[in-house]
């Protein structure tokens, strides 16, 4: 039974081909040779596509059923922040469940826990492949998102044990709301989701809303005409305050008399013609937009409720009108009613910290991907949401924490992160200012763990830490500057990297090392520095069993040949004298010392090791299983390196439900099968990552 089902599934699916017909076509029709620059870059694209496809398949496939279970599949995804019910993975969840029902719900308990074959697989995924991949490449803005998002658990679960704080009381559904209620909901700009607490529970908008309608005015009439009306300073006064600036207009388009006015603008200006249900229904679309279609409601009670208890809000709106602060065909109370309705849209945790990552994203929604606002609106919005976005803590927020914010009575904080992501904490307890307790305090702890205040310094070298930033990042960038300096017989940068610590060894995807490059140019003095002064092993072999005197010789450089030789022999010498001792690295100090000793004296430490004795034991074995896999960690996770490249680097086999992409642990730890350089037996836990040279069998991310 187990056979026949296995064997059914190894076949395609034969409605398959009718369901994906164009892509079959556009993948196996090979007939019509590419034209132009472009076919070509098609070609390539889709090429690359192909590759990922196989490379995805081969990383979750079971080696004994030879199937993949989308399962694993789709739990490694959602590892990377890509959920389910992302709109851009629709076609993927379209097409499991197509092929569920073609093989009669036979392939597994469910379309999301079917198991496929390679040919059905690469089907299903090819629409959305391009972002699945990204995903599976680390290439969103937070790399590793499992370990961002375990750091956000832990600020989430500190804030959640803080009790203090009131429930607003003006309204009674607001005073009705738990106080244990806390949800957190975050949306990079790649969108990646990550959500915890009560974050599918209802609220209203409250003063959220006044960046939204603020940015929509912004779009429709540009910042001179917005700002003719409302000004952009902190009013220092709370955010209902009875006081208009020295110009007589309301302080900032953040605080209450602001918002009412922004309202005024939409219905004077933005939508003159319109009816106050239809200019509801056009708000609340920009709203739903921005959140890339999720929960955007209305709270009729909360409404009524507004309305009843806006005594201040009146007083706010005749003032204003006194002083001649709203457009010509201003009708006060339309809008007074439409700035209650916008306070009293319903949303949720999760909605919200779309919007918010919109916000971050420069208007441009992460999961749809819709163009919602100009990106010069945004900036303006995230300025005053910077300066005036928490009432009257707005200075000090922007102090401690650095990122433009907007709070709500309701309890909601939306924080955003430009270019990063957006947040959004739900938690109805206020301080005395109005601004959620818990939300500030997470605002502040983030802020104090990552390096996401504005100010923060991101070059150099802080106590926070970059999530932004991809561990390899750097060592990727160091080999390619170490392999240019080698390679264009630059001794000084060699110097520089060697004194900056740098592990001078280092290989490159083809196992090519420093001196590889340098003799294969005829670079002498690079050479020499490479052995006399950084004890670089002068026998590392390339991906090819290549020597760095093979090179020499077949570029003939003669003194090159002649130096490496002679460095050789006397280690070969010097090595059958000297017991391996452990590696050490080595200091500038050492460096002097040992050049004095050692300069021009290639018997007294050549033949492997970059400690300070001439025999400390780092064999040609242990470089390339050390180089492999600080090289499939680089290629694994940099950009610019194709599946294929990346492919071959290693054998990943590992649990994807757990982490899709092995630890260097895992893939270093299948031992070198193949291997023809020496490998001391012992160095099996750090250098067997050999076998990612050769064994090129299994892709791998
Ligand atoms: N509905 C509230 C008001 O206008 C909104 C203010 C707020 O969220 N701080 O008073």
């Amino acid at each position: 039974m187990i056979a026949i089902t296995i064997l059914k599934n190894l076949r395609a699916p034969p409605l398959m081909n009718l369901v994906f017909a164009n892509r079959k076509l556009s993948f196996y029709d090979t007939s019509s040779t590419p034209k132009t620059k472009e076919d070509n870059a098609k070609l390539h694209r889709e090429q690359e596509q192909r590759n990922a496809e196989d490379v995805l398949f081969d990383m979750f496939a079971s080696e004994e059923t030879g199937l993949i279970s989308m399962g694993k599949f789709l739990a490694g995804l959602k590892t990377t922040g890509i959920r389910r019910n992302d709109p851009r993975v629709r076609e993927l969840m379209d097409n499991l469940k197509k092929v569920h029902k073609l093989n009669n719900y036979e392939t597994g308990s469910s379309a999301e826990t079917q198991h496929l074959n390679r040919e059905t697989f690469k089907a299903v995924v090819a629409p959305n492949i391009v972002l699945i991949a990204k995903a599976f490449r680390q290439q969103f803005v937070i790399p590793d998102f499992t370990s961002f998002v375990k750091d956000i658990e832990d600020i989430y679960n500190r804030c959640k044990t803080n009790t203090l704080g009131k429930l607003a009381d003006y309204i009674p559904q607001l005073a009705r709301y738990n106080p244990d209620s806390w949800g957190l909901s975050i949306c990079t700009i790649d969108g990646q989701r990550f959500s915890i607490g009560d974050v599918d529970v209802p609220f209203t908008l409250q003063s959220c809303s006044k960046p939204l309608t603020y940015a929509i005015a912004l779009e429709k009439l540009g910042p001179k005409v917005v700002h003719s009306y409302v000004g952009q300073e902190p009013s220092g006064r709370n955010f209902n305050e009875l006081v208009l600036d020295q110009n007589k207009k309301p302080h900032n388009p953040m605080i209450n008399a602001g918002a009412i006015l922004t309202c005024s603008l939409m219905n004077a200006l933005v939508k003159p013609d319109m009816t106050s249900a239809e200019i509801f229904d056009y708000t609340m679309s920009w709203f739903k937009r921005l959140s890339g279609g999720e929960y955007i409601g209305f709270n009729n009670a909360v409404f009524l409720s507004e309305r009843e208890a806006a005594d201040r809000n009146y007083a706010l709106g005749f003032y204003m009108r006194e002083n001649k602060c709203f457009p010509k065909r201003t009708n006060l109370k339309e809008v007074m009613d439409f700035y209650f309705q916008c306070c009293s849209m319903e949303t949720n945790c999760e909605a919200m910290s779309v919007i918010a990552a919109s916000l971050a994203n420069g208007g441009i929604c992460p999961t749809t991907e819709e163009k919602v606002f100009r990106p010069e609106v945004i900036r303006d919005v995230l300025s005053i949401m910077h300066s005036c976005g928490t009432y009257d803590y707005s200075g000090q927020f922007a102090f401690k924490v650095g990122l433009p914010a907007k709070s709500g009575v309701s309890g909601g904080m939306m924080l955003v992160i430009p270019n990063v992501m957006g947040i959004f904490a739900w938690s109805p307890p206020l301080d005395h200012l109005g601004n959620t307790v818990r939300g500030l305090q997470f605002c502040e702890e983030l802020v104090s763990m990552f390096n996401f205040h504005r100010y923060d310094n991101l070059k150099h070298l802080s106590n926070k830490k970059d999530p932004r930033k991809h561990r390899y990042e750097t060592k990727g960038l160091s080999i390619v500057n170490l392999l240019f300096s080698a390679a264009s017989g630059d001794v000084t940068a060699l110097r520089r990297h060697r004194l900056s610590g740098m592990d001078i060894t280092l290989a490159d995807y083809d196992g090519r090392t420093a001196l590889h490059l340098a003799a294969s140019e005829g670079h002498l003095e690079c050479v020499k520095f490479l052995l006399e002064q950084c004890h670089v092993p002068h026998n590392p072999k390339d991906r090819w069993g290549n020597l760095p005197v093979d090179e020499a010789e077949n570029f003939g450089h003669c003194h090159v040949v002649e130096f490496l030789r002679s460095w050789a022999e006397k280690a070969d010498q010097s090595s059958e004298e000297c017991k391996p001792e452990a590696v050490t690295s080595k200091t500038q100090a050492d460096e002097v010392s040992s050049s004095s000793n050692s300069s021009s004296s290639p018997g007294s430490s050549p033949g492997s090791s970059p400690g300070s004795s001439p025999c400390a034991s780092l064999t040609t074995g242990d470089l390339l299983g050390h180089n492999s896999r600080n090289l499939y960690e680089m290629l694994k996770l940099n950009s610019n390196f194709t599946f294929q490249e990346i492919c071959s680097t290693s054998d990943l086999e590992t649990s994807p439900t757990t982490s899709p992409i092995p630890t260097p642990v895992e893939s270093g730890s299948r031992a070198g099968s193949g291997r023809s350089s020496p490998v001391p037996s012992d160095a099996g836990s750090t250098a067997s990552a050999g076998s990612s040279i050769d064994d090129k069998t299994k892709p791998g991310l």
